[in-house]
């Protein structure tokens, strides 16, 4: 299912069919989820599809309701035994949404706390102390008050605390998301190099796609409670097999129509808008075999589609053809609304090196094997 090159990486962590309910609620359903040495395992998905419920069993603020997580090829929680093994016993970091963080201490009293608990001697604390803030960007910042600090400042001292007593595997709940825009892109490449650097692997939790994509080696959605795919970010984005994963992964554009004959081993051609609509070919979903006559929806990313500006009327009515509603500069490109003669609408983007205005007709172009056919309930 997914073309990860971290398949023979050592596994750190592992969920086994691993459910927890809360009263009525499903927050996690039969979730098998690995993480593996030296990477960053993103999950993904909205708000309330149990994101957060399974970093926490992962680190042992909750008990899974069955299954079983193993941590070193240890059992650590089991719905079907007594194991468990809390969360000071796990050798995990955790940086949570808040960073919580002690404001009364100083950044080294703060990032020392997870030594002293661990009663590690005096020296050898200021000593891994001095060299956490190091890596982390904060040389000589121990004295400074914890409330004297910026926003970024702070999630280092959190990302340093989580670091400082060498845990096998770094957990982190959202650790961006107090932080505006820009800072969170800095942090984002801050982070990056710093886990290539150390070589800590990495269970990381996020609802913004750009973070996971950019971020991830590996990435799992997730959404009501379910894992919907595993894979890398780029073989994610190319190939969802999911509505869920293709609609939370980027943008797409999306034209319904009915499957018709003349179909090969690789793409279906697709008539929009029957009867004489424009007919457009598009590869099949794996696992979806799509019959002549069937509806279905064809979904196409706005970068791969192509635009030529058309002579008002001079096109013919096999071409897909639109005209621009609304457009938008938005800095890199425009993005443009195009009504189709039939009267949907697509959201598009234009190249900046040409201008556009609204009223101006166009034909969208793009390539079948980028194209994804899915089937659509009748
Ligand atoms: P968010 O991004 O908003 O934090 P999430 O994907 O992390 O969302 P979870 O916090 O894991 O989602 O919640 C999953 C589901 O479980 C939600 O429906 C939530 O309301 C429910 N839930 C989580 N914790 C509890 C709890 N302690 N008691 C009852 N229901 C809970």
């Amino acid at each position: 299912m997914t073309d990860s090159s971290a398949n023979e990486r050592q596994t750190v962590l592992e969920l086994r069919n691993v459910w927890k309910r809360f009263g009525a609620v499903e927050a996690v359903k039969d979730a098998s989820i690995e993480v593996r040495q030296g990477e960053v395992l993103t999950l993904l998905g909205p708000s309330g599809c149990g994101k957060t419920t399974t970093l926490r069993m992962a680190i042992g603020l909750e008990r899974v309701s069955s299954g079983e997580i193993l941590y070193e090829g240890v059992v650590v929680d089991s719905g079907s035994s007594r194991s468990f093994v809390p969360p000071n016993k796990r050798n995990m970091g955790m940086v949570f949404q808040s960073y919580a963080i002690w404001p009364h201490m100083t950044v080294a009293e703060n990032v020392a706390y997870p030594l002293n608990v661990r009663r590690v001697g005096r020296s050898e604390t200021r000593a891994r102390v001095a060299r956490v803030l190091d890596q982390v960007g904060l040389t000589g910042m121990g004295d400074r008050q914890s409330t004297m600090l910026s926003g970024g400042q702070q999630q280092r001292v959190a990302v340093a605390r989580s670091l400082v007593f060498e845990p096998n595997l770094l957990l982190l709940d959202e650790p961006f998301s107090n932080l505006d825009a820009k800072l969170r892109e800095q942090m984002r490449v801050e982070l990056k190099e710093l886990q290539r650097r150390l070589g800590i692997t990495v269970l990381f939790v996020t609802h913004d796609q750009i973070e996971a994509l950019s971020l991830s080696d590996r990435i799992v959605v997730m959404d009501h409670g379910n894992v919907e795919q595993v894979g890398t970010p780029t073989y994610l984005y190319r190939n969802p097999q999911t509505p869920a994963v293709r609609d939370f992964l980027g943008r797409t554009v999306m034209f319904t129509g009915t499957v018709i004959g003349g179909g090969n081993s690789e793409t279906v051609p697709v008539q929009l808008e029957e009867p004489g609509g424009p007919v457009i070919r598009a590869r099949t979903t794996a696992g979806s075999v799509l019959q002549p006559g069937e509806k279905c929806s064809v979904a196409v990313r706005p970068e791969v589609v192509d635009v030529v500006r058309v002579a008002d009327g001079s096109y013919d009515s096999a071409q897909l053809v639109g005209s621009i509603a609304a457009v938008l500069f938005v800095g890199e490109r425009y993005e443009a609304r195009v009504r189709l003669p039939w009267g949907q609408d697509v959201q598009i983007y234009l190249p900046v090196s040409e201008d556009w205005e609204e009223g101006q007709e166009i034909s969208l172009h793009f390539d079948a094997l980028q194209a994804q056919a899915w089937a659509v309930a009748a």
